[in-house]
């Protein structure tokens, strides 16, 4: 994407390449070199004034640059050349003598600040390239801007999230890293931060939206810190792309929907033959009835009856019709769509299910409802989908009982609703206490075991819990909560 020499470089604020030994003492001597033919130019100007002046800004960048190696030979370099021009002069006495001293000694004290400031370069340097490491190796992208919102350092992970080499970076306002509205808008975010000290953002974190070199937008996650270096202020952000995870996301919610959805459909399937039968008994029920019809119209007196009859048999035509549709509702796809039921016609909607073929099998049922309780904010088809799990459990597990009681009841607690279904049947088996509302547990040679899970997965989903305890009389309560929906709070809105 980018050469990583150019990018290090440029990202560096106020890295010092150092130099190799020879170019360092290179410098010092060809910084002499350049002073003595300066001085040397100037003669017929200056003739023998100040002759080491020249010499001094030479010493100095010798050491500046190369420290004290290169300063000592800056300076004695420079002895000898000084002697030529003052003795190209003619007169070398005491003062000239007195004054080739100071100038030593100068170079010397020179070459010792010099030193120190080289090794104090050194040091800032290798710090700097600790710290540019470290932002390097850190997997969200780094990127420290000033108060004015001008990129200063760009890190690795940054070149590589957005497409931009640090070079391309760095001077820029940030703000080109983001799309509209927010490009438009940081500046005067920074501004209001700055004028009020008020917190939006910094210290946080926020999901946001960036912008990639090629024009693709995308989301990530925003931390920003702040920074006080001397009197100068900078922020810095860390920046995690968001794309992956929202994707992973996506597909884990795709692949939970889809399972909630075979599971509706095994469901189902196990209770096909069950309903095939319930839906005889009204078919059958409307043919008997017509049958009687046509046999009452052969003495037309009785008319009355045939019109009663009529009205049974398009009774049962109905029920019949129920019956296909709630199956129909339920086994459908759909998006899951939470809105206000009411709860008690959607138990009864999914007892009416759960329960076929329940009263041959000698199952008593009862429902307990707290008038009380009252309506919910719930995805209709998913929670029938749960009692259907718990009613159809409980109902196997009650097969070889004596009592086979069914109690599906209802009542407030703590602002949730909480829905119970009660079995007088075998408890729940130890093997899979443990592991109840793992996927795949099950007990049943012809089990998924996916049903609690399933339960488990729609109930939290919708804000609720679920758990199973032994029940007093034998037998296993199931219970879940579901948030409540006040009448008042729908008034309201
Ligand atoms: P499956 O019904 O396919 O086995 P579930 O996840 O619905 O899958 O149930 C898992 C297991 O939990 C069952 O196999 C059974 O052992 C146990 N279980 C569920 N409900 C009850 C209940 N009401 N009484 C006793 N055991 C139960």
């Amino acid at each position: 994407m980018q050469s990583n020499g150019t990018a290090a470089g440029a990202r560096s604020l106020t890295a010092w390449p150092g130099g190799t030994a020879i170019a360092r003492y290179g410098i010092a001597i060809a910084a002499v070199i350049a002073a003595f033919v300066l001085r040397l130019v100037m003669v017929p100007f200056l003739g023998d004034q100040a002759p080491y002046l020249f010499f001094l800004p030479a010493l100095l960048l010798a050491a500046g640059i190369g420290g004290f190696g290169p300063g000592i030979l800056a300076t004695i370099v420079s002895m000898p050349l000084v002697y030529a021009l003052v003795a190209h002069s003619g007169a070398v006495g005491w003062p000239e003598i007195l004054n080739g001293a100071v100038f030593a000694l100068i170079g010397l004290g020179a070459t010792w600040i010099g030193e120190r400031l080289r090794r104090a370069r050194e040091r800032a340097a290798t710090r700097e390239a600790h710290l540019q490491s470290i932002i390097d190796t850190v997997p969200e992208a780094t990127i420290v801007i000033s108060d004015r919102g001008l990129i200063q350092s760009f890190s690795a992970a940054a070149e590589r999230m957005f497409g931009y080499t640090a070079a391309e970076a760095i001077g820029r306002n940030v703000a080109f890293l983001m799309p509209s509205p927010y490009r438009e808008e940081h500046d005067s975010y920074i501004r209001r931060y700055i004028e009020t000290g008020e917190r939006r953002i910094i210290g946080g974190n926020r999901m946001v939206a960036a912008r990639r070199k090629d024009g693709s937008t995308f989301p990530i996650e925003l931390a920003v810190g702040e920074v006080w270096l001397g009197r100068q202020r900078f922020f810095t952000g860390f920046v995690r792309d968001l794309t992956e995870r929202q994707e992973t996301e996506a597909r884990l919610q795709a692949l939970q929907s889809e399972l909630v959805h075979v599971s509706r459909l095994t469901a189902m399937g196990e209770m096909a033959s069950a309903i095939a039968h319930e839906i005889n008994q009204p078919l059958s029920a409307v043919t008997n009835y017509l049958n009687g019809c046509r046999r009452l119209l052969a003495g037309e007196e009785r008319l009355g009856t045939v019109r009663k009859a009529l009205d049974s048999a398009s009774e049962q035509a109905l029920r019949a019709g129920q019956i296909i549709r709630r199956m129909r509702d339920f086994v459908s796809r759909g998006e899951s769509e939470r809105r206000i039921e009411s709860l008690a016609r959607l138990v009864q909607e999914a007892a009416a299910l759960a329960l076929v073929g329940a009263a041959e099998k000698g199952v008593r049922v009862s429902f307990d409802f707290d008038p009380q309780v009252d309506l919910v904010v719930a995805d209709k088809v998913q929670v029938q989908q749960v009692l259907v799990n718990l009613i159809r459990n409980a109902i196997e597990a009650m097969e070889d009982s004596e009592r086979r009681e069914l109690r599906i009841g209802a009542h407030l607690d703590d602002g949730m609703i909480a829905v119970e279904v009660d079995d007088t049947g075998a408890g729940i088996s130890e093997d899979i206490a443990q592991r109840l509302f793992q996927p795949f547990a099950t007990t049943k040679a012809n089990g998924m075991g996916v049903g609690l899970s399933i339960s488990r997965t729609i109930v939290e989903a919708h804000g609720g819990q679920i758990e199973a305890r032994p029940h007093a009389g034998g037998g296993t309560t199931f219970r879940f909560t579901l948030p409540a929906a006040s009448r008042d709070a729908l008034a309201g809105g």
